[in-house]
């Protein structure tokens, strides 16, 4: 999921400044969008499934006046795919209103909703973030909000990026881990809370820091103040985001996604070298890694899958049919540049192995000679309980399979897989500074409900 905060008071049009944010942020979930609009303490909101521009018109956007807003891009990795399980959600502590959206995966969500339904709390959606936005609901009567969401943070774990309006605050929260991403920005109207921080330039905003893992952020009368709420634990940042699900024209704690991506080709092609006539990017998520890899390797960088830019994330469609028929939805083979060429083929990474396959066959169809995929990160072997939708252990292909059986399975001539090690040099965090779980198996912290996932497909 992607969220966005926007505190701009006095102002027009602040619904616009997040709507726009939202598009910069599409890539992170096509499932439901919403946006919360804060007007003296009274909050305003709309939201449905659909890309934002499906859910958003202008008439609807210029209703949403006020001096705070945070947004919300949704794909489901718990809670079916359905308007109710929409963000923001928004609650009522006696009569004062507040709007919150999560993007993360609590990995105790379950426990503690079976506890506070056993008390009598009713819950609405199937979705963690409402476990978030009940135990905010229970101590916040009394206290400042500040405090009731410390003592929720205390109850939850897992991972969670969180923006949080209420009164006259714009509030936003990193997980202990600092697992989801969640940065700042600043410009002349205010403060802006992001996932990614691709959505500044659009908003004439500056990065102006990543939110600290452990840290809650209030910014109230035009002043930022920060709340580490938690014992600084180690950070993890995802190495997901890095190796796909973020914008290259992102920077995460610190690290440009682009220079990351191109990082994990260069060293890619040294430790995977092949003699071939052209290096081709399964595009988009491919593209940057496999110019990386050109680049190393001295092979020339070609077009051989043209992308049809109107159909969504196959990844992102939760429905196994769906994903087999969006890849050719979604890619056709530029067959004048493949025919007769030995290709390397440098995909991001391969989850299920359902697209490689796909791919090599309609090379080779095209004329191509040889196929040699390249992965530009390494086997994902384990599931995320963080928020990204790899599914269980028994559909990651590098689960199940050897890497030459894979390579048998998808028709290519080799397989090469970057290794942990240089994935990790290509990022450049440090190793303890990084989550690899799904590639590890190394889980940055206890997983309670290890057996919870419940998938549609
Ligand atoms: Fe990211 Fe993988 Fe860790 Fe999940 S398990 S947070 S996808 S690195
Ligand atoms: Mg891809």
């Amino acid at each position: 999921c992607g969220v966005i905060g926007v505190y701009a008071p006095g102002k027009k049009d602040i619904a616009r400044g997040v709507y726009f944010g939202l598009h910069s942020l599409q890539h992170r979930g096509q499932e439901s969008a919403g946006i919360a609009v804060n007007r003296q303490g009274t909050i305003q909101y709309h939201k449905d499934m659909g890309l934002v521009q499906e859910v958003f018109n202008d008439e609807i956007i210029e209703r949403m006046q006020g001096d705070i807003a945070i947004g919300h891009v949704r794909y489901s990795t718990a809670g079916e795919s359905h308007a109710g399980n929409a963000m923001p959600l928004v609650i009522y502590l006696r009569d004062k209103a507040v709007a919150l959206a999560h993007n993360g995966n609590l990995v105790n969500a379950r426990i503690l909703k079976q506890k506070m339904q056993n008390k009598g709390v009713i819950f609405q959606t199937e979705i963690d973030s409402e476990v978030i936005a009940a135990l905010i609901a229970r101590y916040g009567r009394d206290v400042p909000i500040e405090e009731a969401i410390e003592k929720a943070l205390k109850k939850i774990q897992g991972a969670y990026a969180l923006v949080i309006t209420t009164g006259d605050k714009l509030i936003g929260v990193r997980d202990p881990n600092g697992l989801r991403p969640l940065c700042i920005g600043k410009n002349e109207d205010g403060y802006i809370f992001s996932s990614e921080s691709c959505v500044f330039p659009l908003l004439g905003a500056k990065l102006v820091r990543d939110v600290e893992p452990g840290e809650l952020v209030v910014i109230k009368n035009g002043e930022i103040t920060s709340y580490p709420y938690a014992r600084k634990e180690k950070l993890a940042s995802c190495a997901f985001e890095y190796v796909y699900f973020a914008r290259p024209d992102s920077r995460i704690d610190g690290i440009g996604v682009y220079t990351a991506r191109s990082k994990c080709g260069k060293i890619l092609a040294r430790e995977w070298p092949v003699p071939a006539d052209m290096v081709i990017s399964v595009p988009d998520s491919g593209t940057v890694a496999a110019i990386g890899y050109a680049e190393e390797s001295g092979i020339p960088y070609g077009e051989g899958l043209i992308k049809n830019r109107y159909i969504g994330r196959t990844f992102i469609q939760p429905d196994q049919r769906m994903r087999e028929l969006s890849v050719k939805l979604k890619l056709n083979v530029l067959e004048e540049n493949v025919a007769g060429k030995r290709l390397i083929m440098v995909d991001d990474s391969i989850v299920r192995g359902t697209t490689s396959g796909k791919i090599v066959k309609m090379l080779k169809d095209a004329g191509a000679r040889e196929v040699h995929i390249r992965v530009a990160s390494p086997p994902v072997t384990d599931p995320c309980f963080f928020g990204i939708d790899t599914p269980d252990k028994e559909k990651l292909a590098a689960a199940k399979y050897t890497i030459e059986e894979i390579c048998k399975m998808t028709g290519a001539d080799s397989l090469g897989y970057l290794s942990v090690e240089g994935m990790l040099r290509a990022i450049g965090l440090g190793k303890d500074r990084i989550c690899t779980a799904c590639f590890t198996g190394e889980y940055p912290m206890e997983l309670p409900e290890q057996n919870r996932k419940e998938r549609k497909d």
